[in-house]
């Protein structure tokens, strides 16, 4: 079987580009072009310099000796923490920017929900001296001020999405209503490995340099360039798909996908999409969504808000659905003690997308000499404040 995408932008049953007629312009002209564009040597070029120089790429494969030794098998961390601006989003803005460069586009559009992407989005419009406008939900915009703040320093505009639930599907809506009426100056950067074909594919592509760099890291310090399994946590899936992509055809080396079970997958408070998703189409794309019987798509909950999403990428719906990925949900309770021990264990205070999958190792067993390689997919700083409430530490 085939993981990867195929020529039409499915991954098995998942997928495709489910958009209405006036958008399919701007996404046929990215369909047609991305291919080529990222193919360049000029562009590869350009894109590795800035992950080099801008971001602090490569991350390091840091092997967790006392995690290790407390789990009794072989764990690394794969640094993602150590980008600039705290996580792996900021690979996939750098290529998207560069990419908005070279089709001709002056004018950069994002939707935030927590701010990570939209903070990420703004960093590399800075860069490059484009305009970028972040859409972000009335509520959101409330709940996390310090990065409303962030992205006005940066020099974008925050517009405020009034609609429905004031959150980040709404911020969607107003995004995606954006890019219809600029259809030709205007580019939309997405910020996981979700939305109509081809942006789950280009967004996993740019994110495949962190697998591409265990391969090497691994054979420096193993000797192979396979671990037995790779591990990280699904929000959307983009830090997932970067560490899965050069394994996912790789039968040897086992996919470990973790997801939010929030409060308990069947306490109405979960964002655990393949344990209670259906499918359906969100974002212009077929995949696996948590939705009422009569398909109206279900508000997630999870104590991390990057993974406070319904639906999961269609890369890891045809994960679930075939059997090739496992998936495992976490609460929040047990991430939140996950995010301690690390920190006690090794003085890495983690993000708590990235507790969730840190928590795996109470229940899944691993042998004593199996290798496990989990995303560190970013730093704990911005979550300070919910580590200070749940843990009493003020
Ligand atoms: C946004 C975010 C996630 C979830 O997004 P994915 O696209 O699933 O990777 C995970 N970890 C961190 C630190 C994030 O900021």
């Amino acid at each position: 079987m085939n993981y990867n995408v195929n020529e039409n932008g499915y991954y098995g049953d998942f997928g495709g580009a489910y958009i209405p007629e006036m958008l399919y312009p701007n996404v046929e002209e990215l369909r047609q072009n991305y291919i080529k564009v990222m193919q360049e040597p000029e562009f590869q070029e350009e894109f590795h310099e800035l992950l080099r120089e801008y971001v602090g790429r490569p991350t390091p494969l840091y092997f967790a000796k006392r995690f290790s030794e407390k789990y009794g098998t072989k764990v690394y961390l794969k640094r993602e923490d150590l980008c600039h601006t705290g996580a792996h989003k900021v690979n996939n803005t750098i290529g998207q920017i560069l990419m908005a460069k070279r089709l001709g586009k002056t004018r950069i559009i994002a939707e935030t929900g927590a701010g990570q992407h939209g903070v990420a989005t703004a960093t590399v419009c800075a860069l490059m001296g484009l305009e970028c406008i972040v859409y972000m939900g009335a509520v959101d915009i409330k709940r996390q001020a310090p990065n409303v703040a962030r992205m006005k320093m940066l020099g974008a505009k925050v517009v405020p999405a009034e609609s429905g639930s004031k959150t980040l599907k709404d911020a969607t809506n107003e995004a995606i209503r954006d890019w219809i009426n600029n259809p030709t100056d205007t580019h939309y950067i997405i910020g996981s490995v979700v939305g109509p074909h081809p942006y789950p594919d280009m967004v996993a592509r740019f994110q495949s340099v962190i697998s591409e760099e265990v391969k090497k890291q691994l054979v420096e310090k193993e000797g192979r360039e396979n671990p037995d399994y790779v591990v990280a946590c699904v929000g959307g899936g983009s830090n997932a798909a970067g560490i899965y992509y050069h394994y996912l055809d790789n039968p040897n080396v086992g996919i470990i996908a973790v997801e939010a079970a929030g409060k308990g997958i069947d306490s109405g408070e979960s964002a655990a999409t393949s344990a209670l998703g259906k499918e359906g189409i969100i974002h212009g794309s077929k995949t696996l969504l948590m939705q009422t019987p009569d398909g109206q798509i279900t508000e997630p909950y999870s104590i991390s808000a990057g993974l406070d999403y319904p639906g999961v990428g269609p890369m890891h719906a045809h994960l679930f659905r075939s059997g090739r990925g496992e998936f495992i949900s976490i609460t929040d309770d047990a991430a939140m003690q996950a995010g301690l021990e690390l920190s006690k264990l090794e003085g890495i205070i983690p993000a708590i997308e990235t507790s969730h999958a840190l928590a795996i190792f109470k229940d899944r067993k691993f042998k004593k000499d199996d290798v496990v390689v989990i995303n560190l997919s970013g730093r704990g700083d911005k979550d300070l404040n919910t580590y200070i409430e749940y843990f009493n530490l003020a």
